[in-house]
């Protein structure tokens, strides 16, 4: 009776490691794409996107988000909107946007996970802004994803510096600002990254790299 109960007890204790052991295994396997917002999937404009009507999907990037959820990559944006911060837009607005971005996405079958976004005005920025590190590292927490499973793809510098510093890879794309940040020479601070022509390319080399 006392074997068949240590028996009993060691089955139960080899059950619990395993499952342990499965459950940082995947945790650690998290997938996950952080991608800027404006310039990146939709066109930027340098007096904001106010309303619906200005938001312009950029051809494919629709498609390249889609091929990341049939991929089982997480997906987050992860966006500066200091035009909340300006006064220029309220934050009903700023969510009435992400609202018809997601339903327009939908529509085509793709989803962004999580849409992480600081209303932050520049002259009172925290950590939370871009180049700061704050909204990324809330991304890898939430996720569970490491630095090494993570891409960050922007238009900007300032989308690059901050995976710099976490140890997230780095994906530059040549629309919005992009051609604009290939010639800023403080650019090479935040090498190795590579360039890209839009997301769609992008997406394509990312599902490369995480098949390695
Ligand atoms: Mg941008």
């Amino acid at each position: 009776m006392i074997r068949l109960l240590i028996f009993l007890i060691g089955i139960a204790v080899m059950v619990l490691i395993i499952r342990r052991i499965w459950q940082l295994r995947t945790s650690a396997q998290t997938k996950l794409v952080l991608l800027d917002r404006d310039g990146v999937i939709n066109e930027d404009r340098k007096d904001f996107v106010k309303k619906i009507s200005e938001f312009k999907f950029i051809d494919g990037s629709i498609s390249a988000i889609k091929t990341l959820n049939q991929a089982g990559v997480k997906v987050a944006i992860i966006t500066n909107q200091s035009a909340v911060g300006r006064e220029i837009i309220t934050r009903e607005n700023l969510q009435d946007i992400h609202d018809y971005m997601q339903a327009e996405m939908e529509l085509h079958g793709a989803k962004v996970d999580a849409i992480y976004f600081c209303a932050d005005h520049p002259d009172s920025a925290t950590n939370r802004r871009k180049p700061g590190t704050g909204m990324l590292e809330e991304a890898l927490a939430y996720f569970k994803a490491s630095p090494d499973q993570t891409h960050m793809v922007g238009d900007a510098l300032r989308d690059l510096q901050p995976a710099k510093k976490l140890g997230i890879h780095r994906h530059l794309v040549l629309t919005g600002k992009g051609e604009k940040t290939l010639n800023d020479k403080s650019l090479q601070d935040c090498s190795p990254f590579e360039v890209h022509k839009n997301l769609q390319d992008t997406v394509a080399v990312i599902l490369k790299d995480f098949k390695k």
